[in-house]
């Protein structure tokens, strides 16, 4: 099996992290919705949720390879980094477009986790895919924002201490450009938690930790304004290809696991008397997913070639993205079916990682509006939506 040279020492590091966390405990963490504090404590505490940052404000300085590298092992090991991925890059919004105040403010305790950046607030319920759409307001009054509204699938919010928030402060029929009227506010959630801020759990079919929010005169000082008003969904926009970048990593990481997992099985489970992975409809699924993952994997070391040289590679970033994670599912299916009944049992981690990896095809983007970034930016045709 292909193991990849980039970054191997950061590779051999987060396998050997992730091997005190097993099978067992990510089935015992899925089966009681549990958050997994010991393995992101672990992983903080080696220093890899803050690689992305730079050395000047505490982090590592590392460049995406090696944040995808950190991640794509998370998974490979059976693990997911879903529970904390966000600690590593939603900071980039306010290391690209914060104040030099708020970036020595917030970055070193970010990177050393004492401080907790990984709750995203941007879809709304009623607005779903069409993010311009979206209602939550922040109205500027005496020195703070005033933010009413409601957020969905805001992840980890209640395992964060700080939000990134995108909400109106123009209404949508005053400004010429839908995409303008948007503001992004660094929310310290402790400070409204309980009062002016609610957090409700929503269960998922698998263990992520995800939320609805309500904001009711929720007050936010204007310092925490990120940026400049009413440009905010250009800062949003700047950091999904790096986001595309990580999901990606880790579907790789997910079709790794399931084509180990795979291959093995079947070349020691016997039945009618050889090993079932002599059977080339057994074999054939696997060596597919393997191949497409393959593919998905050097569309993705393109995507990070062209972004660590300071371009912005929205085309390969989203086609990386869009395969890494059909990849990633084609494995899963293969992995199920080469077990036959066993890829049922819980004990196994098939069937939570197949829930697991089925998200990437919903969150944080679609394939269809992948698809249809494609189709338009890519090959011109005319704007669908
Ligand atoms: C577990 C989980 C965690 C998430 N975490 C976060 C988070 O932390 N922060 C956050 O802000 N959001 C988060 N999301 C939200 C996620 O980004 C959205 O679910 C996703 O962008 C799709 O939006 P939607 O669910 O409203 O679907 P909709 O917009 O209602 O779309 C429904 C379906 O219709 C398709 N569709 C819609 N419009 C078009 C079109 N024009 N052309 C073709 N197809 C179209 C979509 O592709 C989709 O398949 C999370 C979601 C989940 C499930």
């Amino acid at each position: 099996m292909n193991y990849e040279q980039d970054h191997k020492d950061i590779r051999q590091g987060v396998t050997r992290l992730c091997a005190d966390f097993p099978g067992e405990y990510w089935r015992e963490c899925d089966r009681e919705r549990n958050y997994p504090t010991q393995f992101v404590t672990a992983l903080t505490e080696a220093g890899y949720l803050g690689a992305l940052i730079p050395e000047e404000f505490g982090g590592a300085g590392l460049p995406i390879s090696a944040a995808a590298a950190i991640l794509e092992e998370v998974h490979r090991s059976g693990g997911n980094a879903g529970a904390c991925h966000a600690q590593m890059y939603t900071m980039g919004t306010v290391l690209r477009h914060g104040s030099k105040a708020q970036k020595q403010k917030y970055l070193p305790a970010i990177a050393d986790g004492s401080l907790r950046l990984q709750a995203f607030g941007v879809t709304e319920p009623t607005s779903g895919t069409d993010t311009t759409a979206l209602r939550t307001t922040a109205k500027l009054e005496d020195g703070h924002y005033i933010v009413n509204g409601q957020k969905i699938w805001t992840s980890r919010a209640e395992h964060s201490d700080l939000m990134l928030l995108l909400c109106r402060t123009t209404p949508r029929d005053q400004v010429t450009k839908k995409t303008d009227g948007l503001s992004v506010l660094l929310v310290d959630m402790r400070q409204a938690l309980g009062e002016s801020l609610t957090i409700r759990p929503i269960r998922t079919m698998m263990n992520h930790a995800t939320t609805e929010v309500f904001f009711d005169n929720m007050k936010v000082p204007a310092q925490n304004l990120i940026g400049e008003q009413d440009k905010g969904f250009r800062y949003i926009l700047s950091g999904m290809n790096a986001e595309r970048i990580l999901i990606s990593a880790e579907c790789i990481g997910d079709a790794k696991w399931f084509i180990e997992k795979a291959s093995s099985y079947a070349s020691e489970r016997t039945v009618f008397g050889r090993p079932i992975g002599q059977n080339q409809g057994v074999q054939f699924p696997i060596a597919r997913a393997y191949a497409q993952m393959r593919a998905a994997e050097q569309v993705l070391k393109e995507a990070i070639r062209l972004f660590e040289a300071g371009g912005n590679p929205g085309e390969e970033a989203n086609l990386a993205k869009l395969l890494s994670a059909d990849a990633s599912w084609a494995a899963g299916e293969a992995c199920l079916q080469a077990h036959g009944g066993f890829g049922f049992a819980e004990e196994f981690d098939i069937e939570r990682k197949y829930r697991e990896c089925r998200l990437f095809q919903v969150a944080p983007i679609s394939t269809n509006l992948v698809l249809s970034y494609v189709a338009e930016h890519v090959l011109g045709m005319p704007r669908s939506y």
